[in-house]
């Protein structure tokens, strides 16, 4: 099977190739998926360039979506034919991962094809956007609403950024961008935002307390930018953190915590339990323009995936990018 196929070179460094692998390479697992598509998300870009060391077993194959088909069952809830989707659990870090023609994996790790969605659909959201939905859905329950005051998303023309726009305009929010590439504010204002602002506004180190500006906020980015929409947040209102684009330090203080009640909320999509999953699926497919997700994605093959994650850790893919597998 064609496969991306990542080992562990002298130096430590990894080195990506697209290679013939053998299926008897395939690890542990109740169900033989054939691979249809996968995603460039970022944490692919870390397991590939090595930039962080996400890869936990060797060799590997990157891809912590997939979607396919199932060939092989020994799971009552999987049977052939059945077309499913897989977003993390490990998937690309400990385990063989979505950019492979086959994929073996846990029956516990995987949803039937979400409703409404397509296979390339479900990969074009992929973690990114399904993380954007669980942002979403934090601030939500923290009861937070459009009439509270307005919401920025930082990483904006990122994947989770853009998603998260499209999610938040839908619901009638008033969405600020915050982006480091000026010319994309068009795209940005397409997918739903009303203001775009400039990313250095926020990624310098700032007070502890700023002037309240946003009720909400989602933060991609991490390090200054957290603890600038920390400290510009307005009374009771929440940041929902899910990202490390910027750096994975937090330099802020206890001020905007005690002095205005605002809350810091932590977003995980790897180990989520399968009710969050079957939740934010099912909003996306409720909340979701398919035309706004087409204008946020990019279609690549197998053959441009090892480019593509150069390009996410640079900062430089637009939206989502989804890859044909088979
Ligand atoms: P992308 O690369 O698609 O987007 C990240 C965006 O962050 C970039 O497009 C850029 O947006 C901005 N950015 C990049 N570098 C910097 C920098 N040095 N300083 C400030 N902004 C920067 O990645 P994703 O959207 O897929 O993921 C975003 C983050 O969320 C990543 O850190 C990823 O690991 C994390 N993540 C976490 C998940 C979880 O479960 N918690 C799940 C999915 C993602 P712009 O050009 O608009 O400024």
């Amino acid at each position: 099977m064609q496969a991306v196929l990542l080992t562990r070179g002298e130096n430590g460094v990894p080195h990506a190739a697209l290679t013939d692998l053998p299926e008897s390479e395939l690890m542990e697992g109740e169900v033989t998926l054939r691979v249809t598509h996968s995603g460039v998300n970022y944490k692919d870009g870390l397991a590939v360039t090595g930039l962080a060391p996400v890869v936990r077993r060797w060799p590997m194959v990157p891809g912590i979506d997939l979607a396919g088909v199932v060939e092989v069952s020994t799971d009552a809830r999987f049977a052939p034919g059945d077309a499913v989707i897989l977003n993390g659990w490990g998937v690309g870090e400990t385990h063989l991962g979505g950019w492979a023609e086959r994929a073996r994996v846990k029956a516990d790790w995987l949803l039937p094809q979400p409703a409404g969605f397509t296979p390339a659909q479900a990969m074009a959201i992929g973690t990114a956007g399904y993380t954007a939905m669980l942002t979403v859905l934090a601030l939500e329950d923290h009861g937070l609403e459009p009439a509270r005051g307005k919401v920025v998303v930082t990483g904006a023309a990122g994947g989770v950024g853009s998603v998260a726009i499209a999610l938040l305009a839908r619901r009638g929010w008033h969405v600020v961008a915050s982006t480091g590439r000026p010319g994309e504010a068009a795209y940005l204002k397409e997918l739903g935002a009303a203001e775009v602002i400039d990313r250095a506004e926020l990624s310098a180190p700032g007070k502890p307390l700023q002037k309240e500006r946003w009720a909400a906020a989602i933060d991609a980015v991490g390090s200054h930018t957290l603890a600038n929409l920390l400290a510009g947040c307005r009374y009771g209102g929440a940041v929902a953190a899910c990202g490390l684009a910027g750096g994975l330090d937090l330099p802020t203080s206890v001020a905007p915590f005690i002095l205005r009640g605002v809350a810091l909320l932590g977003i995980d999509s790897v180990m989520a339990p399968i009710p969050r999953r079957q939740r934010a699926w099912q909003r996306l497919a409720e909340d979701l323009d398919p035309a706004t997700l087409a204008r946020a994605t990019t279609e690549i093959g197998l053959d441009g995936a090892i480019e593509a994650t150069r390009q996410v850790v640079e900062g430089k893919l637009r939206g989502r990018t989804v890859v044909r597998v088979g």
